[in-house]
């Protein structure tokens, strides 16, 4: 008999008959013989409806109790598939990340899970219940709820796997494994029978949102296996492990990319040592994350400094920047929030020389000019204008050899 974690995304549970479709899914793995928790999301755009009612109220409301509201979400899909699960025989119960307890710390609407105690999961498995847990929430020591961010169900999945030792966490979603890129933007895209943690984690940091970051390094420390499968087909799915094909390794094996970055430029600073310290210093000590950043040659002791947020943090950078820079003496500031940053990923770059090159000259052949560049030992991203999004991940899926063969 194993235990398995099975987690359902937003679309999975978007409607009755998804959930009845989803309880009887969980009931063929019961007839399996096997152990099983279950975490669901909220109904899908349930979570986007919430967060624009708060803010007709206000465009920043309080963290503590947004999370107050975005947790209701979840709360609602835990007890209509218990009720599905119960209707049909199954014995269930609900629980919310309050109930489990899912320990986090205080960060409001980016909580990190801290501690899970299973002694009531636990208990519940052992009386053959199938035991349903909010995803995306927690608890604070004292009481409060707190909710993980976005995607965040992906990570009380794959946290709960790790604190029960779950033989297996399935990621039920709407798509039938990991592609090669969105299948979305790229209908040639491959799906991959195995991906490393490595290429994940950095194919989710870099913008793959089919799973959320924290749950792919949760999987990582713990060594949980992951398995990512459509809930709506059968299929082998993806299977995210350490193991490394090596004999196999692509060159490159996934194109990421994110629409969420924003581009400021001080301009014509004084070249001099505590400039970078003195642009950034206030920016990080806002809490805003500063991504790839660029120093060009000074000219007459001058020199341009560019750097990248969060797009939904460069109204806060844009203004602190402002008061900066006229400290400063620069010239001026801009920003510019139509570009994004696509990126290739590969353990096999390790081996490979020249994967920029191919891909600066894949760029070129299509006149798409590369604002910025940043590489790591596995991945290399630029920075270009919001208009060749899609015209950059195909030429480069194509250029990789990712694309399907036959299509
Ligand atoms: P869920 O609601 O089940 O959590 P998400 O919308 O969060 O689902 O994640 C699934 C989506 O992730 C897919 O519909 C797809 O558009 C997107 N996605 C982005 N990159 C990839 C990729 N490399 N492979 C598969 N899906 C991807
Ligand atoms: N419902 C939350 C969201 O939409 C969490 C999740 O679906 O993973 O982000
Ligand atoms: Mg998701």
């Amino acid at each position: 008999m194993a235990l398995i974690v099975q987690k359902f995304g937003g679309t999975s549970v978007g409607s009755i008959e998804r959930i009845q479709a989803v309880a009887d899914r969980v009931i063929a793995s019961r007839a399996a013989g096997h152990e099983v928790v279950v975490v669901v999301s909220a109904m899908s755009g349930e979570t986007d409806r919430l967060l624009r009612l708060a803010k007709e109220i206000d465009p920043h409301p309080h963290p503590r109790e947004l999370d107050a509201l975005l947790s209701t979400g979840e709360q609602v899909t835990i007890a209509l598939l218990a009720m599905a699960l119960q209707h049909k025989g199954q014995s269930a119960v609900s629980l919310t990340g309050a109930q489990v307890p899912i320990e986090t710390d205080t960060a409001h609407n980016k909580a990190r899970i801290e501690r899970i105690d299973g002694t009531r999961l636990r208990s519940a498995l052992a009386a053959g219940q199938v035991v349903i847990v909010a995803g995306f929430q927690g608890v604070t020591a004292s009481g409060d709820i707190t909710t993980l961010g976005r995607g965040g169900s992906d990570t009380t999945a794959v946290a709960l796997a790790a604190a029960l030792q779950a033989d297996e966490c399935a990621i039920y979603t709407d798509v039938d494994g990991i592609y090669t890129t969105d299948p979305r933007i790229e209908s040639r895209a491959r799906r991959l029978d195995r991906i490393t943690y490595e290429e994940m984690l950095e194919m989710a940091s870099l913008g793959a949102k089919v799973l959320q970051t924290r749950s792919v390094e949760f999987a990582m420390n713990y060594r949980v296996p992951v398995r990512v499968l459509s809930s709506f087909t059968d299929g082998p799915g993806t299977l995210v492990t350490s193991e490394e094909n090596n004999m196999e390794a692509p060159r490159v094996s996934g194109i990421a990319f994110s629409r969420n970055e924003a581009k400021i430029t001080v301009v014509a600073v004084p070249d001099r040592p505590g400039i970078a310290h003195a642009i950034l210093g206030p920016v990080s000590a806002a809490n805003i994350n500063v991504d790839v950043i660029l120093q060009n040659v000074s000219e007459d002791g001058k020199t341009d400094f560019t750097f990248t947020v969060e797009r939904n943090d460069f109204d806060r950078a844009l203004q602190i920047l402002r008061g900066v820079a006229a400290e400063l003496g620069a010239a001026d500031v801009r920003g510019d929030t139509g570009i994004v940053k696509v990126s290739v990923v590969g353990v096999g770059m390790r081996s490979h020389a020249g994967i920029a090159a191919s891909m600066f000259e894949t760029l070129a052949k299509e006149n798409i000019n590369i604002q910025m560049i940043s590489t790591s030992e596995i991945k290399i991203s630029v920075v270009i204008a919001e208009k060749y999004l899609e015209l950059a991940v195909r030429a480069l899926h194509a250029a990789f050899g990712l694309d399907e063969v036959g299509s």
